[in-house]
């Protein structure tokens, strides 16, 4: 099996010893024994103390990607009308998952080089009258992260709930649940939070729970049956004990390092991968720099370079950086620098050899 000396890919990300090693431990059965629901309660609290949020934090098996479609199938009753606030690949998915499940849905659309208007959504909101709000806080493929100052109090004003995939950002740049008014928000554990991808984390508000209450949604992904987890001591399924300790001992690692200096640690590597890539002539995507996330930069791939090729010649350096999609694939290539990957010394690596490769 191959193994990378600088993984860059933004997510899924190296996982560090300490997390790997909560995947040895031969636990009991999560549904059976008391020392689960009290590890399930205490990495609920770590979590909402992260996303800063007094509302239900859910931990769910699975991925991220089970988080989205849990949500919409979740909180939607039959024909709900969705506004999907699209500035990449991940705001237009939530579109066509919403109209893929049946859904009247606008989208109010800005460049991949962008990041959305919130004057411009509010407009929508407004105009619209949705049951849901959709928005990507950080756009991962286009390296992109969002504002959204504004829009849940306008979504709240509409009687609408807002819901929010930060999946790749959330631990690794500021953003309050609360503060922003969001009902839903969406995480997975193999960005910042450098497990590998088998959780699934959603915080829940009070309006939200109504929602779910009616749209009476059952399945696998379904949220309701995590209300009154761990206190009614039963889960809809066996859980992932070794994942949830995982969880809880990346929580703990992001509290001894403090959440501002790990916000700080972001924002100091992201602001240095952009610098070195500017110097060697690469050009940065997004172009305006204060539209960039401090978890992911993605760059123009030089002319006369193929994406192949750039990955090919990169992999034979040892180091593993990321394409892009849709409307990006082949235009721009990204270097992942979240949680274990937020290193100086890592992105300096990868950005060396990528110099020796293109001889500059
Ligand atoms: C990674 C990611 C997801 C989950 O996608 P996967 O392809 O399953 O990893 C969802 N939203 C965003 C913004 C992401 O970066």
């Amino acid at each position: 099996m191959k193994t990378y000396p600088a993984p860059l890919v933004p997510g899924p990300v190296t996982v560090p010893e300490e997390i790997r090693a909560a995947y040895a431990i031969d636990f009991g059965s999560s549904d059976l024994e008391e020392d689960f629901f009290s590890l399930y309660g205490e990495v609920q609290k770590k979590l909402q103390n992260l996303l800063e949020t007094d509302e239900t934090v859910v931990i769910q098996s699975g991925e991220a990607m089970g988080a989205l479609w849990g949500a919409l199938k979740s909180v939607l009753a039959p024909q709900s009308r969705v506004l999907a606030v699209a500035a990449g690949l991940f705001g237009r998915g939530f579109a066509d998952m919403a109209r893929a499940l049946g859904h009247d849905v606008e989208v109010v659309a800005f460049g991949n080089d962008e990041i959305p208007e919130p004057e411009k959504v509010i407009e929508r909101i407004k105009a619209y009258g949705p049951h849901l709000v959709t928005a990507v806080h950080c756009e991962t493929p286009s390296g992109t992260l969002a504002r959204l100052d504004g829009i849940g109090d306008a979504a709240r004003e509409v009687g609408a709930l807002f819901c929010v995939d930060f999946v790749s950002s959330g631990g690794g740049a500021p953003l309050s649940v609360d503060g922003e008014a969001i009902d839903v928000g969406l995480l997975g554990s193999q960005k910042v939070l450098s497990l590998p991808p088998d959780l699934a984390v959603t915080t829940v508000s009070d309006r939200a729970w109504k929602a779910i209450g009616k749209a009476g949604y059952v399945g696998y992904d379904a949220l309701a049956p995590w209300k009154e987890v761990p206190a009614c001591r039963a889960l809809p399924y066996t859980h992932n004990w070794q994942a949830l300790e995982a969880l809880r001992r990346s929580l703990e690692a992001i509290e001894r390092e403090g959440k501002e200096a790990a916000f700080e640690r972001h924002r100091s590597v992201a602001a240095h991968c952009r610098k070195r890539l500017q110097e060697m002539g690469i050009a940065l995507h997004p172009r305006r720099e204060r539209f960039s996330s401090p978890t992911v930069t993605a760059a123009r791939i030089p002319d006369r370079w193929t994406w192949a090729e750039l990955d090919r010649k990169c992999r034979d350096e040892g180091v593993v950086f990321g394409g892009s999609y849709g409307d990006l694939a082949g235009k721009v290539f990204r270097i992942g620098h979240m949680g274990s990957q937020a290193r100086l010394d890592l992105v300096d690596r990868g950005i060396d050899a990528l110099a020796r490769v293109l001889g500059r």
